[in-house]
């Protein structure tokens, strides 16, 4: 049997996140920068959990990173 892929197995997941948001980067009304995945993203909320998660990597918007780079 073959294994899934996984949306993980297909990101470049950062074990060191961003400390900033790239020069250049200019987000837009709901956008934020991911720290973890190191791209602009609409965080999609969490139906089960009620948090609000990246669609790429899966980190949530109460992650300390999350919350200080884009000033959360
Ligand atoms: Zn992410």
């Amino acid at each position: 049997m073959k294994d899934q892929i996984t949306l993980f197995d297909l990101v470049k997941f950062n074990e060191i996140p961003d400390k900033y948001i790239p020069e250049g980067v200019h987000l837009k009304n709901k956008q934020f920068w991911c720290p973890y995945c190191s791209n602009i993203v609409v965080f999609k909320r969490d139906k089960k959990s009620g948090v609000m998660r990246c669609p790429i990597c899966n980190i949530s918007n109460k992650d300390f990173w999350v919350k200080k780079i884009n000033k959360l």
